[in-house]
């Protein structure tokens, strides 16, 4: 399968970008011809009007650049990065008529592959937790193959074949007419030694004549299968070749064909039924710097507020939010730093369980502000209070008195609500810097520990301890654990994954050591545990940067974790060579969902004596949390 980069990107949309300016405006935009005068020149800024995944940013500027060489187009944010509604994604200035006569092109491009971005990305986090690939297919428009593939790239999915020169798809009519599986497949591997082949199965009697292929097939593709008859294929093929799930696979049934423990799933709408993300562009004839007001405005509350308030930033933030904080860490360092400050007010710059544990910790005058709310975490939320009582009801049964046999271990990055329910059950909190000693304790109070929510970090450290996959149990929801291997687990993992880390594969590692021959690669043990096996350095977040800090000029780093702190790290020490470990980085969603702006909105409600978005745990929820906590404290 091809692999696209902007220039092969850029090639292929050249003859569209000439066909969209020769539709739209042909002898020439009438409006602005006959409304602005010729040498007037504008500032522009195109923006985000929805949260969504940006892609098709060189595609905008090569529009902007072929209506009129004199405009210039400066990218704010990266291909395939995250952005809030509202967020400014390019800036651009020159010739008024040009840049209005290009707008709608470059936006038609703009939007439709950023659509596609979005969606993918929303489909890859629906899976995140399983080990399914999302792959796009060939229902792409015509003539746009390229341009739709690397969007479905820019979101986080992976392309199948580009078109049907460089891989064998043997379908039902091919096979229909070759006499069988076994004919087809033979006449292909003669014809085409060289490429790849997948067979598509209908039943489970064309899905024992694929698996009886020798040598194995490179992947065979579940047709229109129930959920039910995907499990069994699972089962059947038992890992010998990686299935694919196809046919009417939307949002509302991803995370489902994922959990049927299929490989692969390819989706024809990421492509076939886009919604284009919604951007616009605004004109001015002054260059604008919102930037610049919103500093100032945090800047005076800072000042009017003094020491009554602390900003704390997370340092997966944006960089204008980080530049106004006044202590930057990761989330173990941020909720000490908390619980340390007299600060009346802490604005914590975080996702929400951060914001919590901070108001957890908080002395009874403190007030922990969040500057929105609805930036949780992808971790958090895969278990919920409802379901971890749930197993451990089902572990009662199962064992006799789950509270005598398991000790709970929740990962900091957990809600308040878990965190209690550890508490009570005689459990604690970790962090990814202090998993191992957590764990040791845990096993050292009773003969078993089960793990919330990060099925990886679990894994990770009980490697990193010594304890071998068959004492391991990932617990599946919904599937009972055999009695057996339940008995002989001295680790029960909850399935949760965080769908940034998770996004890593071995095959970046791979391809970055091949690129920057030497490169140490240093990844966040969140990530799954066949990377972090091939990683020179795993640790936390505040590992990784000491890692750097401590490193001579002339060192390379590959990093695998939040792109935002990877572009920092590579900013602040151009001395040595850092590269984000994945060709398409990721970013976190919701850490992203916090702005400059918010930050504002909610110092100036503050000076107005309104406490915006407080962050406030129930008393109750907070002593129990607070036991789990403190016990890992004490540790
Ligand atoms: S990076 Fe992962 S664990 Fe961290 S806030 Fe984002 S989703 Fe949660």
């Amino acid at each position: 399968m091809t692999d696209i980069n902007v220039k092969t990107l850029l090639e292929a949309a050249a003859p569209l970008i000439a066909l969209a300016i020769e539709e739209d405006i042909g002898p020439g935009d009438a409006t602005s011809l006959a409304t602005l005068e010729p040498d007037l020149e504008l500032y522009g800024r195109i923006i985000a009007k929805a949260e969504g995944v940006v892609a098709g940013l060189p595609v905008a500027a090569a529009v902007f650049q072929a209506v009129d060489n004199r405009i210039h187009f400066k990218p704010l944010v990266r291909e395939g990065q995250v952005v809030a509604n509202g967020e400014a994604i390019a800036e651009l200035h020159g010739p008024a008529q040009s840049m209005l006569a290009a707008e709608r092109a470059a936006l038609n491009f703009l939007q439709r592959m950023s659509g596609i971005a979005t969606l993918t990305q929303t489909m890859v986090s629906a899976v995140a937790t399983t080990n399914a690939t999302i792959l796009d297919t060939r229902k792409t428009l015509p003539g746009y193959r390229v341009l739709d593939k690397y969007a479905v790239r820019m979101g986080g999915g992976t392309n199948h074949r580009m078109a049907l020169y460089d891989m064998i798809l043997i379908k039902d009519n091919h096979i229909e007419a070759a006499g069988s599986i076994h004919a087809a497949v033979q006449r292909a591997r003669e014809r085409y030694p060289y490429l790849p082949i997948e067979v598509e199965v209908r039943n489970f009697d064309e899905l024992r004549e694929a698996l009886a292929c020798d040598p194995p097939l490179d992947r065979i593709l579940l047709d229109n299968m129930t959920l039910d008859e995907m499990r069994r294929a699972v089962q059947f093929a038992a890992g010998k070749v990686p299935l694919e799930a196809s046919g009417g696979v939307r949002l509302g049934n991803v995370k489902a064909v994922a959990a049927t423990g299929v490989d692969y799933i390819s989706v024809g709408r990421l492509t076939h039924s886009v919604t284009a993300l919604d951007i616009s562009m605004e004109v001015s004839r002054e260059p604008a710097d919102e930037t610049d007001q919103l500093r100032a405005i945090i800047r005076d509350a800072k000042a009017r507020l003094g020491p009554r308030l602390i900003i704390l930033g997370h340092h997966y933030q944006r960089d204008e939010v980080i530049e106004v904080s006044d202590f930057r860490g990761d989330s173990l360092q941020l909720s000490r730093q908390a619980s340390e400050t007299d600060a009346e007010y802490i604005l914590f710059c975080g996702v929400h369980f951060m914001a919590e544990t901070a108001a957890i910790l908080a002395k009874p005058n403190q007030h922990v502000l969040s500057p929105d709310p609805t930036a949780g975490c992808y971790l958090a939320d895969t278990a919920t209070l409802s379901q971890a009582k749930r197993v451990w009801a089902r572990l009662d049964e199962l064992l006799g008195d789950a509270d005598r046999y398991i000790t709970p271990v929740t990962y900091v990055n957990s809600s308040a609500a878990l965190k209690a329910f550890c508490g009570e059950h005689g459990g604690v909190v970790c962090t990814s810097g202090n998993a191992d000693r957590v764990v040791q304790w845990a096993l050292s109070q009773r003969p078993k520990v089960f793990f919330f929510p990060d099925q990886h970090l679990g894994r990770n450290t009980a490697y990193a301890m010594g304890i071998p996959d068959d004492e391991i149990l990932l617990w599946r929801p919904g599937q009972e654990p055999e009695r057996g291997s339940l008995e002989h687990a001295r680790i029960i993992l909850w399935p949760g994954a965080c769908d940034v880390h998770q996004r890593f594969r071995p095959q970046h590692v791979h391809r970055v050591r091949a690129a920057y021959p030497g490169i140490r690669v240093v990844v966040h043990p969140e990530c799954r545990e066949d990377v972090v096996a091939l990683a020179d350095e795993s640790g936390s977040t505040a590992r990784i940067i000491k890692l750097v800090e401590a490193s001579p000029p002339g060192a390379a780093w590959a990093i695998g974790t939040e792109t935002r702190l990877v572009f920092r790290l590579q900013r602040e020490h151009p001395e040595q060579l850092i590269v984000p470990l994945a060709d398409i980085p990721p970013f976190c969603t919701t850490m992203s969902r916090i702005t400059l702006g918010q930050v504002a909105t909610t110092l100036e409600a503050l000076l107005d004596g309104k406490l915006l978005n407080e962050v406030t745990v129930d008393e109750e929820t907070a002593r129990w949390a607070r036991v789990a906590l403190q016990r890992m404290l004490a540790l």
